[in-house]
């Protein structure tokens, strides 16, 4: 029997409730300051306690969950407390493909990917020198958001670099990437593709509550002026979305030449959930600046489904229970190297 274990962060309840859904026994790695908030839900069978998510990849920690049969889930909370060669070092199953996740890590990466998948992605501008218009100032790694900011002029950028050196955010220009600002919807898509039968789903939409970002627009502009501030843009929770009927179908697109993309840059490719995250311009047409190569806590507002995967499926269906039946139906199949890495 394959079990089901996770960082106890980010998204972890709905993927273990959603592996207990399907039968299967769920496992956390959970620090220890968080053990009283886990033991609450009874759908967690075993916790391994530790002292830094770290441990995950000791010979004790990965003992028991080899023990366990157990596949490790990926989320956000892995990639932003290990490194790109500690995830790859893992020695237990990963689900999905861990080597994308440092083409989701690595900004020159990521900007490969969306190109080769044929993404409109919004300029990326090479240096302070060439900033003409509004663009977003962002820092490398899966920052959350905190630090960035909105600049349109070399000058205005370099006070606002010095300010966050100041404060210890960044060292200097080369931790920050600077990229043309779109205006319009923000959008963050959600999918799952599955390499068993080579069929993707489009799983469901979210918004991002950012701050203070999101303050600015209930501050009347005379106000706003005469602030001597930097915005940030720090993710605070999700909201649910549905899309007008008629851009589906751009969505299922997208979403199809991302996985080919991915299958043709890193192998064996984009398995398992992704997000790919933009702005909806006037015209309705999509950009993206960013991709998640894993499932994202915007699906944490989905554990009971959402209209979405109503349409695929005639039980509740939230990510972490599909992840669950990807790893029932390779199991079944004896192909869960086919899920793995
Ligand atoms: P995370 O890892 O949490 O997804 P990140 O560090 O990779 O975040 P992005 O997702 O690229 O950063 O950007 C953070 C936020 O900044 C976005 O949610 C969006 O609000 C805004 N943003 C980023 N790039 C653009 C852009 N080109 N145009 C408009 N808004 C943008």
């Amino acid at each position: 029997m394959t079990a089901v274990a996770t960082l106890g962060s980010h998204c972890a309840l709905q993927v273990l409730k959603g592996a207990k859904d399907e039968g299967l026994k769920t496992i956390l790695v959970c620090e220890k300051k968080r053990e009283r908030l886990y033991k609450r839900f009874d759908f967690i069978d075993e916790l391994i306690p530790v002292d830094s998510f770290l441990e995950v990849l000791d010979s004790k920690c990965t003992k028991i969950l080899e023990k366990n049969n157990a596949v490790l889930i990926p989320h956000g909370t892995l990639i932003a407390q290990m490194s790109t060669e500690q995830i790859e070092s893992i020695k237990i199953p990963v689900f999905g493909n861990k080597w994308i996740l440092r083409w989701e890590s690595d900004r020159n990466l990521k900007e490969k990917l969306m190109l080769e998948a044929n993404l409109a992605v919004p300029k990326s501008v090479k240096t302070p020198k060439q900033i003409r218009r509004l663009t977003i100032a962002k820092r490398h790694g899966a920052a959350g958001g905190k630090g960035y900011f909105l600049t349109s002029s070399e000058k205005d950028y370099i006070k606002k670099r010095n300010q966050l050196i100041k404060s210890g955010l960044i060292k200097g220009d080369k931790d920050l990437y600077l990229q043309e600002y779109v205006m319009g919807v923000l959008a963050y898509l959600q999918f799952f593709y599955s390499p068993l039968d080579d069929n993707l789903e489009f799983f469901g939409v979210d918004k991002r509550h950012e701050s203070d970002i999101e303050g600015l627009a209930r501050i009347p502009s005379q106000q706003q002026l005469g602030m001597d501030y930097i915005s940030s843009f720090n993710v605070i929770g999700n909201s649910p979305m549905v899309l007008r009927e008629s851009l589906l179908d751009d969505v299922y697109q997208m979403g199809e030449r991302f996985v080919e993309a991915a299958k043709r840059l890193v192998k064996p490719g984009m398995n398992g959930p992704f997000c790919i995250e933009g702005v909806y311009d006037q015209d309705a047409k999509f950009w993206t600046f960013e991709f998640s190569a894993r499932i994202v806590a915007g699906t944490n507002i989905y554990m009971d489904g959402s209209p979405y995967s109503t349409l695929l499926y005639d039980v509740p269906m939230s990510m972490g229970r599909r992840i669950a039946r990807e790893i029932k139906a390779a199991t079944r199949q004896k192909k869960l190297d086919k899920i793995t890495t």
